[in-house]
């Protein structure tokens, strides 16, 4: 190797390097899988282009070079326990990966891989190895090309081609779908790197079990299509995907024996080492912490920037879990104080060039990190005490597994999350019940609302619709475009008429003509129905026979008139778009042409709310600052609704604000525009993109602007109106918590703002009837309606104090005697606790010594002892039980309540009761 490379410029060269190849640039998707139900995190680079291999999406590009940011921490790929205590896991990584979607194929892959390796980063030809496929159930051919290929690289040692069967060397997205055979790339570091060396009869070897030999680089080679366990058949073009993980390569050209000593993580570590005061020796001496808290810190950091703050559920939680996770651990080396900030800022400073969001939402980050390790810090303590006593009663029982529900309740009441409750029981030998916390979890969830599905899944049936789309395009009914798409002009009902129908599905199948009732799905050529996306909800409206002309050719068939009630759409395949329906009337047919006819009123008001939603977007970050960032959203037809992230609630005086200031830009009648463009462009120019939204390469923009200001800039498929000034006006209806560190604002526009305005100002003119005053005098008027109130009610509280007064004054006469001490026990009604409390001192005060007294007020009790009787046996509280009551208190005053109904009973037993404890 010639120079020691950055780990930033070892990414930059792997870009560069395929983008001079013709590949395109791709940047790295979000960690939030935008519309892929099945998943919680991205896990590796092929999420992005998933879709593009099964046909559901195309890409204006056939070569793409990326770095993906990935996190395994939870689901089936979780990397977690292993983190910290080696030094190659991690819970965020990054993965380079170059693409090729029918483009090039194993001899340019294998070439290109090569070059790469060796001439721009000279590693040594004689360390590499390359391994492919051979059927260890010989079924499938061995990828002799892939071997010959690597035989033919200058330099490559010819015998370093070894052969391994499926588990190794097989790659497969799911039971069906596309697949291919694999090659990958080891690097020998040599014999020092062995970890297994004193290991008797260990020899190294690629996929061995020791650490000398590294995997690089995976080439996947898709060339099959699964049908079922043993069918394949060929794809009709070849892809290529590969996957390079990026802290070991940046570990092998920097040859440093663990990810941790890349210069990727010099300033995180640097930090941290800075805040203990550690030597770099000591740090190695422990180094387990050190790693955790690198690790957690990295993934905390990229988790927020895309949008997932610490909460209780799904995503957030992870999040709040990997930062309590690193302050335990950054406790364990004398860390008490927040400190996951200053780690960040190294993080933020290390990442910040090549991924901007970190730069962008710093303030966010930082902010969460310190909030959370706060409120983690305020019941640790306690919460660990807990678990340590429920594991010794567990060892106690010689049992070795804590039961989960016991460990959500940690979680629940100390916000101990699982994993770390687990840590803690490995630490002693112990373990957790994963399963019974999960369960504990999802009934918790369910009794609180939450846990809600995370989205659709991409349809099942899509298979079937592609079948459809590719007999429509054989027919010449449908280009190779599928299905035009036009919700944005297309919703004047002339626009769309006379389309055929193109095809029927009812019950999953294809049919020729539907009948009444039918749930039924119908394929147009065209569409102006928009398809629910970013929030905003489906069109819905109907399609309607069209007659046939009565001259001419073409037109409608020749059955009767029919209707379909679209109640929503949805993407059903790639290229095919259907309308989801009831058959009201008569019997569709295919052939037959259709007036399609969006329902526009319902529509407006939809547009109404999403153009104010962009409105408001702008407005939030006026007042509350750039870190207001979108988490969710719905434009309905009655209301809008939508997240951000905010750590407090706003003020009324903030709300107020953000009112006002849309209701500013609606009157400002300023235009809406929208303008394609490619994603990048319009992120350069800072255009707002929505989380959890997964953007093409060509974006819309949706842009309010007067002549000397932009007011918002944001990516949106939605649709808007012309102008501001048609919002009409917007009126917020609620703020309110939505999930920890994220505010929900619902909102009103147009017709729903009017209905809103007239029912309140209805109940408003309603309430100054009553009151005989003026709508503007209500305040002034209910305030002092309050004031009075308040004085009848102290007026009122004092009269029956003095009743009470009264009535005892008189009972004190009924006072007996038992053997030498005063007894009293009377009923005072419509009385108050505070009352009786007064009665009992008095009764001390005349008779300070040798006096029990037990005072009820409906079935309240209160029962008052002299100091000396308390000498002599007699308590408070063994008064009220030793009449049938319950309660405690101090010896000589105690405070209980008595059975309904038994108040006369129990009175009748006091005398009793004393006698009874006196010695
Ligand atoms: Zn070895
Ligand atoms: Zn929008």
């Amino acid at each position: 190797m010639t120079k020691k490379l950055t780990g930033n410029q070892i990414r930059q060269d792997f870009i560069d390097f395929f983008v001079e190849h013709g590949h395109t640039a791709v940047p790295s998707m979000s960690l939030v899988p935008g519309g892929d139900a099945t998943l919680l995190f991205t896990n590796s680079g092929m999420v992005q282009f998933k879709d593009v291999f099964v046909g559901t999406d195309k890409r204006p590009y056939t070569r793409a070079v990326d770095s993906q940011k990935c996190l395994r921490v939870a689901g089936k790929h979780n990397d977690l326990d292993e983190v910290g205590r080696d030094d190659t896991h991690h819970t965020f990584f990054e993965m380079l990966g170059n693409w090729s979607f029918g483009d090039y194929y194993k001899k340019e892959a294998i070439e290109w891989a090569w070059q790469l390796l060796t001439d721009v980063w000279g590693l040594d030809k004689t360390h590499l190895w390359a391994t492919v496929f051979k059927d260890d159930k010989g079924n499938i051919p061995s990828d002799e090309e892939a071997a010959d290929y690597w035989r033919l690289q200058p330099g490559f040692q010819k015998e370093q081609v070894l052969y391994f069967g499926r588990k190794d060397n097989f790659w497969e997205m799911a039971e069906t779908g596309p697949c291919g055979p694999c090659s990958e790339i080891h690097y020998d570091r040599g014999e020092k790197y062995c970890d297994k060396q004193d290991v008797p009869g260990h020899v190294c070897a690629v996929n061995g079990e020791c650490t000398r030999f590294l995997e690089l680089w995976n080439l996947v080679f898709m060339q099959y299509n699964r049908l079922g366990p043993d069918t394949l058949e060929p794809l009709p073009a070849t892809h290529v995907d590969t996957g390079m993980g990026f802290e070991r390569i940046v570990s092998v050209l920097q040859e440093v024996n663990s990810n941790y000593k890349t210069d990727l993580f010099t300033k995180a570590l640097d930090v941290l080492r800075s805040l203990t005061s550690h030597t770099a020796a000591e740090m190695q001496a422990d180094f387990t912490p050190y790693r955790v808290v690198a690790d957690h810190t990295r993934s905390a950091a990229f988790l927020i920037a895309d949008g997932v703050v610490p909460g209780n559920m799904g995503r957030n939680y992870v999040c709040r879990m990997i930062i309590r996770r690193a302050a335990r651990f950054g406790a364990k080396i004398g860390l008490h104080e927040p400190f996951l900030a200053k780690v960040a800022e190294a993080v933020i400073a290390e990442y910040g060039d090549f991924y901007p969001e970190l730069k962008k939402n710093q303030a966010t980050i930082l902010d969460n990190l310190t909030r959370e390790e706060i409120r983690f810090a305020r019941t640790v303590e306690a919460g660990t005490a807990q678990l340590e006593n429920l594991l010794s009663e567990l060892r106690a029982a010689n049992q070795t597994t804590l039961d989960g529900h016991r460990a959500f309740d940690l979680y629940a009441t100390y916000g101990l999350p699982f994993e770390i409750s687990r840590d803690i029981a490995r630490e002693q030998g112990l373990d957790v019940d994963e399963k019974g916390f999960t369960e504990a979890k999802e009934i918790h969830s369910k009794a609180s609302g939450g846990g809600k599905a995370m989205g659709k899944l991409g349809g099942e049936d899509s298979e079937f619709f592609a079948g459809i789309f590719k007999q429509l395009q054989k027919n010449k009914k449908l280009g190779e475009h599928g299905v035009e798409y036009d919700p944005y002009t297309g919703t004047q009902v002339d626009k769309y008429t006379g389309l055929e129908v193109l095809a029927l599905v009812v019950n999953g199948e294809s049919v020729e003509s539907a009948s009444l009732d039918d749930q039924v799905e119908v394929i147009l050529p065209k569409t102006g129905f928009y398809i629910e996306a970013g929030g905003q909800v489906g069109d819905t409206g109907y399609l309607r026979f069209l007659p046939a002309p009565v001259m001419g050719r073409g037109g409608g068939g020749e059955g009767g008139a029919w209707e379909i009630e679209v109640a929503g759409m949805r993407r059903a395949s790639a290229g095919v778009i259907v309308h989801i329906g009831e058959v009201i009337s008569g019997q569709p047919k295919v052939g037959d042409k259709a007036v399609a006819e969006v329902d526009l009123v319902r529509r407006h008001d939809i547009m109404r709310n999403h153009t104010a939603t962009h409105l408001m977007h702008a407005a939030l970050h006026q007042v509350l600052g750039e870190g207001a960032v979108q988490a969710g959203s719905l434009v309905a037809p009655d209301r809008l609704r939508f997240d951000f992230n905010q750590p407090e609630a706003m003020t009324p005086e903030q709300i107020e604000r953000v009112e006002k200031i849309v209701n500013d830009a609606i009157a400002a009648d300023m235009p809406v525009t929208f303008k394609e463009k490619s994603l990048a462009e319009a992120k350069k120019e800072g255009a707002m993109a929505l989380f959890g939204e997964k953007y093409g390469e060509t974006v819309r923009t949706i842009t309010v602007a007067d002549n000397d200001h932009r007011y918002s800039y944001e990516l949106c498929g939605g649709t808007h109106l012309d102008r501001t000034s048609d919002v009409g006006a917007f009126l917020i209806v609620s703020e309110g918590s939505a999930a920890a560190g994220v505010r929900r604002i619902e909102a009103v526009t147009g017709r729903g703002a009017y209905e809103l305005i007239a029912k309140r100002f209805k109940a408003l003119k309603q309430t100054a009837g009553a009151l005989k005053s003026s709508v503007e005098e209500v305040p002034a008027k209910v305030e002092s309606l309050q004031d009075e109130v308040s004085d009848l009610k102290k007026e009122l509280a004092n009269l029956r104090s003095q009743q009470a007064l009264a009535t005892f004054d008189l009972r004190l006469s009924t006072v007996q005697t038992v053997k030498d001490v005063n007894v009293l026990a009377v009923e005072i009604p419509d009385s108050t606790v505070d009352t009786l409390r007064m009665l009992a001192d008095k009764f001390r005060e005349k008779y300070p010594k040798g006096g029990a007294a037990v005072l009820v007020t409906g079935t309240t009790v209160i029962a008052v002892v002299t100091e000396d009787l308390v000498k002599r046996g007699v308590k408070a509280g063994d008064l009220i039980t030793g009449i049938g009551g319950k309660g405690g208190g101090r010896p000589n005053l105690a405070q209980g309540s008595l059975p309904e109904g038994q108040v006369k009973d129990a009175l009748g037993k006091v005398a009793k009761a004393v006698e009874e404890k006196l010695k």
